[in-house]
């Protein structure tokens, strides 16, 4: 598929059940690597993208976002909601759709589910991360919150960085069982744990993706020992965190974009000019990743629109020559332009 106009104004359009299917054809681990590279491609290019926190509009419940961005050819924009009380209902945490649109015409050449993946590209972000910031031969890792995204971050970890051993625990029991069964027979050891501490023990990456809009503390600075990769993937909102700001001062921290970092991340608990590295500049060469075996990492996890960008990217070169999409009827596409009332009125009934 390629992004040249074309004289039929359809869209391609992914579905959550074809969306379903293109992982199940690709393979769940292969998809998260491949993700994981176009996202890595896309960082290492990062100047040449459009580049603004992201649009969020704020309610007691939740937040509605959205995340655009360009790099001069390619336009997308991704709409995410996030309302940690959704589950309660019966309904997601965060559900999400995307599309990218052909810079020199402005006509959209893909429109796509993103709740599936959104989970997917947030787990080979982070996998991608710990691969250059995690301590060598890293295989254990605790994942405190077993929600909708735990099963996928596991995988990506698995994929990318060599993960033998899942240590999970939620303050729901019934979401460490799900996560636990979900996991089963995927090639990982996967051990469910009664409390954070317990899933922590011998854990080289810590992950922590817990929904409550409030300033939580799910670690405290004395759980934390030296040499670890923190992958901090629930504080994503002003008002929202999860680590005791201890934890913080004593690490490394590695963001996506500051500009949005500082407004959502752990880091808004600290100094607005307190030191952070962009993981860009750790992937071009520009910045030192990590540089002890007792450093601890920081990866302060908001999400940023280029790695939907990356994710609606990857789709686009992988739907081509399948099933796996339905082309809309979404543009008015007149054969003379300018004669868009004339179109309407031949189609009167
Ligand atoms: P979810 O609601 O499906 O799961 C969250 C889980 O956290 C629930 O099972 C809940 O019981 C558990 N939890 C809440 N408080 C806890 C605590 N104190 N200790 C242990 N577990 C606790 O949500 P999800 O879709 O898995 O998303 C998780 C978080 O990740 C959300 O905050 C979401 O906004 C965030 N997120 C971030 C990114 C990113 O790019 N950084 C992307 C997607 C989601």
């Amino acid at each position: 598929m390629t992004l040249a106009p074309s004289d039929k104004a359809l869209v391609p359009f992914v579905s959550v059940d074809n969306m379903m299917k293109l992982v199940h054809h690709i393979g769940i681990e292969p998809m998260l690597a491949g993700l994981a590279d176009y996202i890595e491609a896309d960082f290492r290019r990062w100047n040449l993208f459009d580049k603004t926190p992201r649009i969020a509009s704020h309610s007691d419940e939740g937040v509605i976002e959205l995340m655009p961005t360009s790099d001069g050819e390619v336009y997308g924009f991704k709409y995410v909601n996030g309302h940690p009380k959704n589950t309660k209902a019966g309904l997601q945490t965060v559900t999400a759709f995307g599309l990218l649109a052909n810079v020199g015409n402005g006509y959209p050449v893909l429109l796509s589910e993103m709740t599936v993946l959104t989970a997917l590209r947030t787990a080979a972000t982070s996998a991608m991360v710990a691969k250059h910031l995690a301590p060598k031969g890293a295989d254990t890792m605790a994942m405190i919150g077993a929600g909708a995204q735990s099963e996928f971050q596991s995988l990506a970890m698995k994929a990318l960085v060599g993960l033998k051993s899942v240590r999970l625990y939620d303050i729901d029991p019934a979401a460490t069982e799900k996560a636990a069964r979900n996991l089963t027979g995927m090639g990982l050891e996967v051990v469910a744990c009664r409390t954070p501490e317990a899933a922590m023990e011998g854990a080289q990456i810590i992950t922590t993706c817990t929904a409550d809009k409030q300033y939580a503390t799910i670690l405290t600075d004395n759980m934390v020992g030296s040499g670890v990769h923190i992958n901090a993937i629930g504080g994503d909102c002003p008002g929202k965190t999860e680590l005791a700001a201890g934890v913080l001062q004593r690490s490394t921290i590695f963001v996506e974009y500051p500009e949005q970092t500082r407004i959502e991340g752990e880091i808004q608990q600290l100094a607005p000019d307190h030191p952070v590295t962009e993981m860009w500049q750790v992937l071009s060469g520009e910045a030192p990743g990590r540089t002890s075996a007792e450093q601890i990492t920081l990866f302060d996890s908001v999400g940023f629109a280029i790695e939907d960008f990356s994710a609606l990217r990857y789709i686009r070169d992988h739907i081509g020559g399948t099933e796996y999409y339905m082309d809309l009827d979404l543009l008015a596409d007149p054969d003379d332009p300018r004669d868009l009332f004339g179109m309407l009125q031949r189609a009167a009934p």
